[in-house]
Protein backbone atom coordinates (compact mmCIF):
# COMPACT_ATOMS: atom_id res chain seq x y z
CA UNK A 1 0.00 0.00 0.00
CA UNK A 2 1.36 3.20 -0.94
CA UNK A 3 0.78 6.80 0.99
CA UNK A 4 0.27 9.08 -1.21
CA UNK A 5 -0.07 13.00 0.46
CA UNK A 6 0.30 15.38 -2.61
CA UNK A 7 -2.91 15.86 -4.89
CA UNK A 8 -0.85 15.77 -8.28
CA UNK A 9 0.92 12.24 -6.89
CA UNK A 10 -2.23 10.82 -6.59
CA UNK A 11 -3.82 12.53 -10.19
CA UNK A 12 -0.27 10.96 -11.95
CA UNK A 13 -1.19 7.75 -10.00
CA UNK A 14 -4.91 7.64 -11.21
CA UNK A 15 -3.72 8.72 -14.89
CA UNK A 16 -1.36 5.01 -15.11
CA UNK A 17 -3.99 2.81 -13.94
CA UNK A 18 -6.70 4.23 -16.40
CA UNK A 19 -4.36 4.48 -19.26
CA UNK A 20 -2.96 0.93 -18.05
CA UNK A 21 -6.92 0.10 -18.28
CA UNK A 22 -7.79 -0.59 -14.64
CA UNK A 23 -10.55 -0.06 -12.92
CA UNK A 24 -10.18 2.33 -9.76
CA UNK A 25 -12.37 2.35 -6.81
CA UNK A 26 -12.53 5.19 -4.51
CA UNK A 27 -13.89 4.94 -0.59
CA UNK A 28 -13.82 8.37 1.09
CA UNK A 29 -13.32 8.68 4.71
CA UNK A 30 -12.56 10.90 7.74
CA UNK A 31 -10.35 8.37 9.26
CA UNK A 32 -10.60 6.97 12.53
CA UNK A 33 -11.54 3.80 10.81
CA UNK A 34 -13.91 0.81 12.10
CA UNK A 35 -15.66 -2.11 11.07
CA UNK A 36 -17.74 -0.10 8.80
CA UNK A 37 -15.48 1.80 6.84
CA UNK A 38 -13.87 -2.30 5.90
CA UNK A 39 -16.72 -3.15 4.72
CA UNK A 40 -17.13 -0.62 2.08
CA UNK A 41 -13.34 -1.17 1.25
CA UNK A 42 -14.14 -4.68 0.64
CA UNK A 43 -16.90 -3.91 -1.50
CA UNK A 44 -14.62 -1.57 -3.44
CA UNK A 45 -11.82 -4.79 -3.63
CA UNK A 46 -14.98 -6.49 -5.44
CA UNK A 47 -15.99 -3.70 -7.84
CA UNK A 48 -12.41 -2.77 -9.11
CA UNK A 49 -8.96 -3.74 -9.85
CA UNK A 50 -7.43 -1.18 -7.46
CA UNK A 51 -8.78 0.54 -3.97
CA UNK A 52 -8.22 3.89 -3.30
CA UNK A 53 -9.06 5.13 0.45
CA UNK A 54 -9.14 8.70 0.83
CA UNK A 55 -8.42 9.71 4.45
CA UNK A 56 -9.49 13.57 5.16
CA UNK A 57 -11.23 15.04 8.19
CA UNK A 58 -12.67 18.15 5.99
CA UNK A 59 -12.83 21.09 8.01
CA UNK A 60 -15.74 22.27 5.76
CA UNK A 61 -18.18 19.90 6.18
CA UNK A 62 -18.14 20.66 10.31
CA UNK A 63 -20.73 23.71 11.41
CA UNK A 64 -18.96 26.24 13.19
CA UNK A 65 -20.32 24.74 16.59
CA UNK A 66 -19.24 21.28 15.78
CA UNK A 67 -16.62 18.52 16.75
CA UNK A 68 -13.65 19.81 13.76
CA UNK A 69 -10.99 19.71 16.75
CA UNK A 70 -11.92 16.74 18.75
CA UNK A 71 -13.27 14.85 15.92
CA UNK A 72 -11.21 11.14 16.96
CA UNK A 73 -7.93 10.75 14.67
CA UNK A 74 -5.12 7.59 14.94
CA UNK A 75 -3.61 7.94 11.07
CA UNK A 76 -1.11 4.74 12.46
CA UNK A 77 -4.06 2.51 13.71
CA UNK A 78 -5.46 4.08 10.48
CA UNK A 79 -3.05 2.85 7.99
CA UNK A 80 -2.21 -0.47 9.73
CA UNK A 81 -6.05 -1.36 9.21
CA UNK A 82 -5.83 -0.86 5.75
CA UNK A 83 -2.87 -2.39 4.97
CA UNK A 84 -4.12 -5.44 6.04
CA UNK A 85 -6.96 -5.21 3.81
CA UNK A 86 -4.41 -4.65 1.06
CA UNK A 87 -5.64 -1.69 -0.71
CA UNK A 88 -3.66 -0.02 -2.85
CA UNK A 89 -3.38 3.76 -1.83
CA UNK A 90 -4.43 5.38 0.95
CA UNK A 91 -4.36 9.30 -0.22
CA UNK A 92 -3.94 11.50 3.21
CA UNK A 93 -3.73 15.08 1.66
CA UNK A 94 -3.36 18.14 3.95
CA UNK A 95 -6.05 20.70 4.29
CA UNK A 96 -3.47 22.84 2.20
CA UNK A 97 -3.11 20.88 -0.51
CA UNK A 98 -6.57 20.50 -0.58
CA UNK A 99 -7.49 23.95 -0.10
CA UNK A 100 -4.80 25.88 -1.04
CA UNK A 101 -4.50 29.61 -0.59
CA UNK A 102 -7.09 31.55 -2.38
CA UNK A 103 -9.80 28.38 -2.52
CA UNK A 104 -12.69 29.94 -3.23
CA UNK A 105 -15.18 28.04 -4.96
CA UNK A 106 -18.11 26.06 -3.39
CA UNK A 107 -20.20 23.07 -4.80
CA UNK A 108 -23.91 23.67 -3.32
CA UNK A 109 -26.76 21.58 -4.27
CA UNK A 110 -30.35 22.98 -3.36
CA UNK A 111 -33.33 21.31 -2.15
CA UNK A 112 -31.95 18.68 -1.11
CA UNK A 113 -28.99 20.18 1.07
CA UNK A 114 -32.02 21.85 2.78
CA UNK A 115 -33.88 18.91 4.51
CA UNK A 116 -33.50 16.70 7.39
CA UNK A 117 -29.96 17.01 8.81
CA UNK A 118 -29.26 20.01 6.91
CA UNK A 119 -31.17 22.93 9.67
CA UNK A 120 -29.03 21.45 12.18
CA UNK A 121 -25.72 21.37 10.18
CA UNK A 122 -25.16 24.61 8.44
CA UNK A 123 -23.02 24.14 5.54
CA UNK A 124 -22.58 21.10 5.94
CA UNK A 125 -23.87 19.18 2.55
CA UNK A 126 -21.88 22.37 0.73
CA UNK A 127 -18.38 20.87 2.66
CA UNK A 128 -19.40 17.55 1.45
CA UNK A 129 -20.43 17.96 -2.35
CA UNK A 130 -17.28 20.38 -2.50
CA UNK A 131 -14.63 17.85 -1.23
CA UNK A 132 -16.51 14.76 -2.69
CA UNK A 133 -15.93 16.61 -5.97
CA UNK A 134 -12.68 17.68 -5.31
CA UNK A 135 -11.53 14.13 -4.54
CA UNK A 136 -13.59 12.48 -7.73
CA UNK A 137 -11.37 15.14 -10.04
CA UNK A 138 -8.12 14.03 -8.54
CA UNK A 139 -8.83 10.47 -8.05
CA UNK A 140 -10.75 9.82 -11.13
CA UNK A 141 -12.51 6.83 -9.71
CA UNK A 142 -14.90 4.39 -11.71
CA UNK A 143 -16.62 3.23 -8.82
CA UNK A 144 -17.29 5.50 -5.01
CA UNK A 145 -18.55 3.84 -2.82
CA UNK A 146 -20.31 5.28 0.13
CA UNK A 147 -22.24 4.01 3.13
CA UNK A 148 -26.16 4.47 3.29
CA UNK A 149 -26.13 5.98 7.03
CA UNK A 150 -25.24 9.08 5.87
CA UNK A 151 -28.26 8.51 3.72
CA UNK A 152 -28.89 12.08 2.49
CA UNK A 153 -25.12 12.21 1.99
CA UNK A 154 -25.28 9.33 -0.52
CA UNK A 155 -28.15 11.16 -2.25
CA UNK A 156 -26.52 14.36 -1.87
CA UNK A 157 -23.53 12.61 -4.09
CA UNK A 158 -26.12 10.66 -6.39
CA UNK A 159 -27.63 14.50 -7.28
CA UNK A 160 -23.74 15.86 -7.86
CA UNK A 161 -22.54 12.99 -9.84
CA UNK A 162 -26.39 13.32 -12.13
CA UNK A 163 -26.09 17.10 -12.33
CA UNK A 164 -22.40 17.70 -12.83
CA UNK A 165 -21.84 14.93 -15.43
CA UNK A 166 -19.59 12.70 -13.28
CA UNK A 167 -18.68 9.66 -14.78
CA UNK A 168 -18.66 7.49 -11.75
CA UNK A 169 -20.65 5.00 -10.34
CA UNK A 170 -21.97 5.49 -7.04
CA UNK A 171 -22.92 2.33 -4.73
CA UNK A 172 -24.94 2.71 -1.29
CA UNK A 173 -23.49 0.02 0.88
CA UNK A 174 -25.99 -1.05 3.32
CA UNK A 175 -25.52 -0.16 6.97
CA UNK A 176 -23.04 -1.95 9.19
CA UNK A 177 -24.39 -2.35 12.63
CA UNK A 178 -23.10 -3.57 15.91
CA UNK A 179 -24.22 -7.06 17.61
CA UNK A 180 -26.90 -5.05 19.41
CA UNK A 181 -28.15 -2.82 16.31
CA UNK A 182 -26.48 -0.03 17.16
CA UNK A 183 -25.25 1.63 13.68
CA UNK A 184 -21.39 2.18 13.79
CA UNK A 185 -19.89 5.55 13.88
CA UNK A 186 -16.59 7.28 14.67
CA UNK A 187 -18.28 9.21 17.07
CA UNK A 188 -19.45 6.38 19.04
CA UNK A 189 -16.21 6.59 21.23
CA UNK A 190 -17.81 9.78 22.44
CA UNK A 191 -20.65 7.69 24.40
CA UNK A 192 -20.17 6.49 28.05
CA UNK A 193 -21.28 3.12 28.81
CA UNK A 194 -24.29 4.36 30.43
CA UNK A 195 -25.09 6.55 26.66
CA UNK A 196 -23.81 3.43 25.02
CA UNK A 197 -26.47 1.82 26.18
CA UNK A 198 -29.15 4.24 25.64
CA UNK A 199 -28.27 4.84 21.80
CA UNK A 200 -30.05 1.69 21.31
CA UNK A 201 -33.04 3.31 21.31
CA UNK A 202 -32.08 4.50 17.59
CA UNK A 203 -32.40 0.90 16.06
CA UNK A 204 -35.05 0.27 18.68
CA UNK A 205 -37.54 2.67 17.22
CA UNK A 206 -36.55 2.12 13.87
CA UNK A 207 -37.71 -1.61 14.50
CA UNK A 208 -40.85 0.05 15.65
CA UNK A 209 -41.75 1.90 12.36
CA UNK A 210 -40.69 -1.20 10.84
CA UNK A 211 -43.20 -3.47 12.56
CA UNK A 212 -46.32 -0.56 12.20
CA UNK A 213 -45.14 -0.72 8.23
CA UNK A 214 -45.89 -4.67 8.67
CA UNK A 215 -48.96 -4.46 10.26
CA UNK A 216 -50.73 -2.22 7.63
CA UNK A 217 -49.82 1.04 9.15
CA UNK A 218 -49.48 3.79 6.23
CA UNK A 219 -49.88 7.12 7.64
CA UNK A 220 -46.30 8.70 8.25
CA UNK A 221 -47.73 10.79 11.25
CA UNK A 222 -48.69 8.02 13.24
CA UNK A 223 -45.32 6.01 12.52
CA UNK A 224 -43.46 9.07 12.77
CA UNK A 225 -44.97 9.74 16.56
CA UNK A 226 -44.33 6.11 17.31
CA UNK A 227 -41.19 6.34 16.45
CA UNK A 228 -40.67 9.39 18.58
CA UNK A 229 -42.25 8.25 21.73
CA UNK A 230 -39.92 4.90 21.39
CA UNK A 231 -36.71 7.10 21.59
CA UNK A 232 -38.67 9.53 24.28
CA UNK A 233 -38.74 6.60 26.62
CA UNK A 234 -34.99 6.71 27.00
CA UNK A 235 -34.65 10.05 29.39
CA UNK A 236 -30.66 10.38 28.22
CA UNK A 237 -32.19 10.85 24.79
CA UNK A 238 -33.00 13.95 22.75
CA UNK A 239 -34.97 14.14 19.71
CA UNK A 240 -33.53 16.25 16.87
CA UNK A 241 -36.34 15.01 14.03
CA UNK A 242 -37.72 11.90 12.76
CA UNK A 243 -38.85 12.01 9.29
CA UNK A 244 -40.24 10.16 6.93
CA UNK A 245 -40.26 10.66 3.22
CA UNK A 246 -39.38 9.70 -0.07
CA UNK A 247 -35.89 7.39 -0.15
CA UNK A 248 -34.65 9.48 -3.12
CA UNK A 249 -36.07 12.87 -3.10
CA UNK A 250 -36.13 12.87 0.77
CA UNK A 251 -39.57 15.23 0.61
CA UNK A 252 -41.76 14.65 3.41
CA UNK A 253 -44.61 11.80 2.89
CA UNK A 254 -47.78 11.52 4.22
CA UNK A 255 -48.61 8.11 3.68
CA UNK A 256 -46.32 5.20 3.07
CA UNK A 257 -47.25 3.77 -0.72
CA UNK A 258 -43.67 2.56 -1.69
CA UNK A 259 -40.45 2.34 -0.46
CA UNK A 260 -40.20 5.27 2.47
CA UNK A 261 -37.07 6.36 4.02
CA UNK A 262 -37.26 6.55 8.08
CA UNK A 263 -34.62 9.06 9.24
CA UNK A 264 -33.77 10.03 12.63
CA UNK A 265 -31.10 12.45 14.46
CA UNK A 266 -30.93 12.09 18.42
CA UNK A 267 -28.58 13.58 20.98
CA UNK A 268 -27.89 11.08 23.36
CA UNK A 269 -26.17 13.19 25.79
CA UNK A 270 -23.29 15.84 23.81
CA UNK A 271 -23.50 13.27 20.79
CA UNK A 272 -25.15 13.14 17.70
CA UNK A 273 -26.02 10.50 16.26
CA UNK A 274 -28.19 9.41 13.02
CA UNK A 275 -29.75 6.47 11.79
CA UNK A 276 -32.16 5.20 9.26
CA UNK A 277 -34.58 2.57 7.65
CA UNK A 278 -36.15 2.00 4.06
CA UNK A 279 -39.66 1.01 5.50
CA UNK A 280 -41.57 -1.02 2.11
CA UNK A 281 -45.69 -1.19 2.28
CA UNK A 282 -47.18 -4.60 2.35
CA UNK A 283 -48.59 -5.76 -0.74
P1 LIG B 1 -16.93 8.90 7.73
O1 LIG B 1 -15.51 8.54 7.95
O2 LIG B 1 -17.76 8.88 8.96
O3 LIG B 1 -17.09 10.14 6.88
O4 LIG B 1 -17.53 7.73 6.84
C1 LIG B 1 -16.93 7.33 5.64
C2 LIG B 1 -17.91 6.46 4.88
O5 LIG B 1 -18.26 5.34 5.68
C3 LIG B 1 -19.21 7.21 4.54
O6 LIG B 1 -19.63 6.85 3.23
C4 LIG B 1 -20.17 6.68 5.57
O7 LIG B 1 -21.51 6.69 5.15
C5 LIG B 1 -19.68 5.25 5.73
N1 LIG B 1 -20.12 4.69 7.01
C6 LIG B 1 -19.81 5.13 8.25
N2 LIG B 1 -20.44 4.37 9.18
C7 LIG B 1 -21.16 3.45 8.49
C8 LIG B 1 -22.02 2.36 8.88
N3 LIG B 1 -22.26 2.07 10.15
N4 LIG B 1 -22.56 1.60 7.90
C9 LIG B 1 -22.31 1.87 6.58
N5 LIG B 1 -21.52 2.87 6.17
C10 LIG B 1 -20.95 3.64 7.10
Amino acid sequence: MQVIERVQDMSRWSEVQRRDGRRIALVPTMGFLHEAHLCLVRDGKKRADRVVVSLFVNPKQFAPNEDFAAYPRDFGRDRELLERESIDVLFHPSADEIYPAGFQTQVSIDKLSRLLCAPYRPGHFQGVATVVAKLFNIVRPHVAIFGEKDYQQLQVIRRLVRDLNFDIEIVGHPIVREADGLAISSRNVYLSPEERQAALCLSRSLSRGACMVKRGETQARVISEAVRAEIEKEPLAKVEYVTLCDSATLETVEKIQQAALLALAVRIGKTRLIDNRILKPIG
